[in-house]
């Protein structure tokens, strides 16, 4: 799969669609800067192993660059490339002032122990220590990484600088710089999204049942922000399989996450259990989890997980991209032909990002907040967002896809020309 082919084609559809200007569309389709690198890591055997690594700073015509770091075992430069153009695209739908970029190791890292993952990150963050900084480009999590990776990269960014950088990196633990409310950012920032889309299809909660596809960060807390607001969760689903409400029984996402945990961690930094550990529930595996007749459907794993192939599949009538890229052009093509509406990721997910964007600020200022400021101001932004999207598909005629980055590319096109290119 390439994921950046994908993203060029949805440019390519939204630069038709506004009209956009042929100088800024040779700057747009390709990104600013390529790092690769090789990360020998010495493992507890006493073998040595080299890894790969990149980050990719696409555009940072309106800030510095922004975007998180992959660690998987499929990652590769292509992916990179998509997911930091994607990053360009969604700070630029949220307003936030950062441009776009990505990183990754290719990397399975629940098969390292703590102290090899420790040495990997360390690895990495030295290779980009010249490359990254808190007015240049910035960090986070993203798949797989987690607050502790970011203090590590906060730590041997600062040690080599010889002082403390907090706002070096976003997605950091609170004892290190981090912010309220930024683990649960991306699930909140979706929910918000959601309502105000099911405010204006008049959905009602208790009759609106949702299916999720990954129980990561993103996927568990989306579902217990819908579980409370009443929705009814009847999937959820991880790397490892799924399970389903067959008798219409309640799926509390706290209890099930609780069960997954009972199993522990995997040398500290990782869940050892799935969402199959919870018993109550009958088992799907996960391309069935995304033809059940729900009326939301929730990719919120990894990208292309609905595609040309089981686009034709889908019964839900609304979906809620939480997992970048999670639907092809391939397939968006087909679900809207069928009326089908998709959320697009570069908004439905940018709570993150926006809540990285406050920590950053917090940072900046050494100045910390407390949740209820963070959560407001969050809630804030993702309504203007979706407000502001909503009308961009109104004027062009469009989907909410082509009307986010309709609203992202002027914004875009406005700071380059400001600029002077
Ligand atoms: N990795 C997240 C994303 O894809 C967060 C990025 C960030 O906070 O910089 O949006």
């Amino acid at each position: 799969m390439k994921p950046f082919n994908n993203a060029l084609e949805q440019l390519k559809k939204a630069a038709e669609l506004v009209e956009l200007n042929k100088n800024i569309w040779e700057r747009i389709k390709k990104p600013d800067n390529v790092l690769q690198v090789s990360l020998p890591v010495k493992l507890d055997n006493g073998e040595w192993e080299v890894f790969e690594g990149y980050r990719v700073q696409y555009n940072n015509s309106r800030g510095p660059y922004k975007g998180g770091i992959r660690f998987h075992p499929k990652t590769d430069l292509n992916e990179v490339k998509a997911l930091a153009f994607w990053m360009t695209i969604k700070c630029a739908v949220v307003g936030i002032p950062y441009g776009g970029a990505k990183g990754g190791i290719t990397v399975d890292p629940k098969k390292l122990s703590v102290g090899e993952l420790e040495r990997l990150t360390r690895a990495f963050t030295q290779k980009l220590v010249g490359f990254i900084g808190s007015e240049k480009d910035i960090p986070a999590p993203d798949v797989n990484t987690n607050s502790q990776i970011m203090a590590w990269m906060a730590d041997e960014y600062s040690k080599i600088k010889g002082y403390n950088v907090p706002g070096v990196v976003t997605g950091k633990p609170l004892e290190f710089g981090g912010s309220l409310g930024r683990n649960e950012a991306t699930g909140l920032g979706g929910f918000f999204v959601f309502e105000q889309l099911a405010k204006r299809l008049k959905l009602n909660s208790k009759k609106t049942t949702v299916a999720i596809q990954g129980f990561g960060n993103v996927g568990c807390n989306l579902a217990v922000f819908l579980h409370r607001a009443g929705y009814k969760i009847v999937a959820v689903s991880d790397s490892q399989g799924g399970i389903l409400n067959k008798n219409g029984e309640e799926m509390d996402p706290e209890e099930i996450m609780k069960a997954k945990k009972q199993k522990g961690q995997i040398d500290g930094c990782y869940c050892r259990g799935t969402v199959c550990d919870c018993l109550n529930f009958a088992k799907i595996d996960n391309e069935k989890l995304l033809q059940l007749p729900v009326d939301v459907l929730v990719p919120a794993a990894l990208e292309g997980a609905i595609h040309e192939k089981n686009a034709g599949k889908v019964k839900a009538k609304i979906i809620l991209e939480m997992a970048n890229g999670g639907v092809t052009p391939g397939a968006e093509e087909k679900l809207n032909k069928k009326g089908i509406t998709v959320v697009p990721d570069v908004l439905a997910n940018a709570g993150g990002v926006v809540v990285s964007y406050f920590e950053w600020v917090q940072n900046l200022q050494n100045y910390y907040w407390t949740l209820e400021e963070v959560n407001e101001k969050l809630k804030k932004i993702m309504d203007e967002a979706f407000e502001e999207v909503w009308q961009k598909k109104e004027k062009y005629q469009t989907n909410l896809r082509m009307g986010a980055f309709a609203l992202a590319l002027e914004r875009i096109e406005r700071a380059m020309r400001v600029r002077g290119m």
